[in-house]
């Protein structure tokens, strides 16, 4: 697997297997003895195939876990990462912190669902509205939140930006797209060949909707509500002077990953 330029290859086999298999990963070991012979060893094989060709694990397996939750995924939408994570835990944070648990919260460019979800999971009162502007990502958003009981508690709107939007918000929140065009082929080719272009790629700057996010904000975000936004690689300092420059911000502030990279920025709306 290694020639396919994967950097977990064990790790990798091992998801495919227990796929394959239909156990989960302790399943292997249970049945470490076993032979792999016949249809589910060629089974097996093609799946590997897949993976050589640079087909990301969760393409394969059609699911990705995040938050603890399974979602499913595939051909057209982005695969959740383990660092948006972090913009969950802000959103929760910000949450507290506001003190009222009927929160109205947007998360713009929903992809999967999987930000939403997660938070339709841990805060029960909260009114959720999930956009995207990809039909077939909210295709997946949608699945994704039946299969974990969230349907009725999120509103999928489909749309560029604030465009579906006529109300105001407590908390905004988004994973924007945010490579630079000059950048995107330095992106892994498994992410560029499978994954969907416009869930990655932004303008020239890379920070053109987190530009538009701010400046949407204006008309959207409440007196007193937080604005959060997952960032890229070397775009803190830009992003940050960025929310600096608005009169009508506070408390601006950027939250790190699990590898200590600065990876969500966020700003309060002042209180009039
Ligand atoms: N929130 C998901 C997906 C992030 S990828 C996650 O964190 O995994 C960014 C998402 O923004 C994609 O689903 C893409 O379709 C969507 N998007 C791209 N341009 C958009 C636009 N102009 N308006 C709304 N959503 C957009």
């Amino acid at each position: 697997m290694r020639r396919g330029g994967s950097s977990s290859p064990r790790l990798d086999a091992e998801m495919l297997l227990s796929h394959q298999l239909g156990v989960g990963r302790t399943g292997l070991y249970v049945r470490f003895q076993e032979p792999l012979t016949g249809n589910p060893l060629e089974a097996f094989l093609d799946l590997v195939e897949r993976r050589i060709r640079e087909e990301p694990v969760a393409y394969i397996t059609g699911r990705k876990e995040f938050w603890s939750l399974l979602f499913e995924v595939g051909p057209g939408v982005l695969i959740p990462r383990p660092d948006t994570e972090v913009l969950v835990e802000d959103v929760l944070r910000a949450a507290r912190d506001l003190g009222r648990d009927d929160l109205d919260i947007l998360e713009i460019g929903t992809g999967s669902g999987a930000v939403s979800i997660a938070l339709a999971k841990e805060l029960n009162n909260a009114r959720i509205v999930a956009t995207d502007v990809s039909e077939q990502a909210l295709d997946w958003a949608k699945k994704n939140a039946a299969a974990h009981d969230a349907a009725d508690r999120i509103l999928f709107l489909q749309g560029h930006l604030f465009e579906p939007l006529s109300t105001k918000f407590d908390i905004i929140a988004s994973n924007p797209p945010y490579i630079a065009e000059a950048t995107y082929t330095n992106l892994p080719r498994g992410v560029r060949l499978f994954e969907p272009v416009e869930a990655l790629l932004a303008g020239p700057r890379g920070t053109e909707f987190h530009e538009a996010l701010i400046a949407g904000s204006r008309d959207h975000l409440r007196d007193g509500g937080w604005l959060f936004m997952e960032i890229g690689d070397g775009q803190k300092r830009g992003v940050e002077h960025l929310l600096k420059e608005i009169p009508w911000l506070e408390d601006i502030n950027v939250t790190a990953d699990y590898a200590g990279l600065p990876r969500v920025a966020g700003a309060r709306r002042k209180r009039s």
